[in-house]
C-alpha cells in the first residue's frame, strides 16, 4: 500500500452462533466451546461499509481481532468478504481483558499497522453488548468518531458526512482520521461469491502475540493485568415459563375474566 492510498482498518469481533452457545450456569461463564465462532453480525455491516468506501476510493481494508487462535476462519470470512488483509491478535497475555485492556490491545495493533485514514466497528457485539470498544478506541488514538451511524451520505479522502441515530437522528460530518460504530441500517451486508471463499481459504492470517506490540504498546496493560473491572459473579436471569390456557364453551368470557382477576390484571 502506497502512502496516498486510502486505508480503513475494520475491527471485527468473533462471537459464537448465539443460537447454539451454552451457559455453564455452575462456572457462570458462556461455554466458548459450544457453539462455532462466526463474524459479530454490528461488524458484517462495519466490513460492508469499509468495503464500499474503497470501491468508490480505492485502497485498502485491513479487519483486525483479538481472539483465541481458533478466530482464524473468522478472519478467513472477512477476506472472503472483501478484507485485503487480516490481523489476528491471539495470546493467553490478552485473556482476561475488559473493555478498556481489549480497547487498549486494539489501539496498539492499528498503531502498529501504521497510517490509516479510518476506522469502523460494530455498533455493539451479540455477547458482551456494551458498545465501548469503538469509541475507546478512538479516544486512545486521539481520533474523533461518531456513534451509532445508520447512513453514510457522503465519503472523501478528508471527510465523511453521516446520519447517527444517537437518540434522533443528527447529520454530522467527520474530519479524518477518525472512527465510526455502525448500526444494522446502514447497508446489507453481501454475501460471499464460491470464487471468493476459495481465495480466502489460501489467504495469509496474519498472527500477532503480546511481544509484537511491544515496541508500540506497554504490554502490562494487556488482559487481565490491564484490566481494572473484575467479574464478581455472572448470574443466569431465572426463566419464565409462558403458560396458556384455552377457554372454551358459553361461559369462555366469564371464565376469562375470572383467571384475569385471579392473576391480578383486572382491576
Ligand atoms: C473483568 C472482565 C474480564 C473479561 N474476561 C474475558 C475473557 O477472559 N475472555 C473473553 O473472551 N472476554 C472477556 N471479557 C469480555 C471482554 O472484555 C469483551 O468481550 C470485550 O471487551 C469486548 O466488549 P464487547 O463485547 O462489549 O464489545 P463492544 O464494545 O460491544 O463492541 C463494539 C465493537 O468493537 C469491536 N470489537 C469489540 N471487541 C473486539 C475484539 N475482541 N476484536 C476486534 N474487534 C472488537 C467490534 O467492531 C464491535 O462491533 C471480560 C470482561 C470483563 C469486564
Amino acid at each position: 500500500m502506497t502512502d496516498n492510498e486510502f486505508h480503513i482498518v475494520v475491527l471485527i469481533k468473533p462471537v459464537p452462533d448465539m443460537e447454539k452457545v451454552r451457559f455453564d450456569v455452575e462456572k457462570g461463564v458462556v461455554d466458548r466451546s459450544s457453539a462455532p465462532l462466526e463474524i459479530n453480525p454490528f461488524d458484517l455491516n462495519a466490513l460492508e461499509a469499509a468495503v464500499q468506501i474503497k470501491e468508490k476510493l480505492g485502497g485498502e481494508v485491513t479487519a483486525v481481532s483479538m481472539a483465541p487462535p481458533a478466530a482464524e476462519s473468522v478472519l478467513r470470512d472477512a477476506i472472503a468478504r472483501g478484507a485485503d488483509r487480516a490481523v489476528l491478535l491471539t495470546d493467553r497475555r490478552f485473556a482476561g481483558a475488559d473493555t478498556l485492556a481489549t480497547s487498549y490491545a486494539l489501539a496498539s495493533a492499528i498503531r502498529k499497522l501504521g497510517r490509516f485514514n479510518l476506522i469502523i466497528c460494530g455498533e455493539k457485539t451479540v455477547d458482551g453488548d456494551t458498545g465501548q470498544v469503538g469509541p475507546e478506541v478512538a479516544e486512545m488514538l486521539g481520533i474523533p468518531h461518531i456513534a451509532y451511524v445508520t447512513e453514510i451520505r457522503e465519503v472523501t479522502k478528508e471527510k465523511l458526512l453521516v446520519v447517527s441515530e444517537l437518540g434522533a437522528p443528527y447529520l454530522m460530518e467527520l474530519k479524518l482520521p477518525g472512527l465510526i460504530t455502525v448500526t444494522k441500517d446502514v447497508n446489507k451486508p453481501r454475501l460471499p461469491t464460491l470464487k471468493d471463499k476459495l481465495k480466502a481459504r489460501k489467504a495469509k492470517v496474519e498472527v500477532w502475540s503480546a511481544d509484537d506490540l511491544a515496541d508500540v504498546a506497554d504490554v502490562s496493560r494487556f488482559g487481565f493485568s490491564g484490566s481494572p473491572t473484575q467479574v464478581v459473579k455472572v448470574l443466569v436471569p431465572p426463566m419464565k415459563k409462558r403458560r396458556s390456557q384455552i377457554f372454551k364453551g358459553e361461559d369462555a368470557v366469564d371464565k376469562l375474566i375470572e383467571a384475569l382477576e385471579m392473576e391480578g390484571l383486572l382491576r
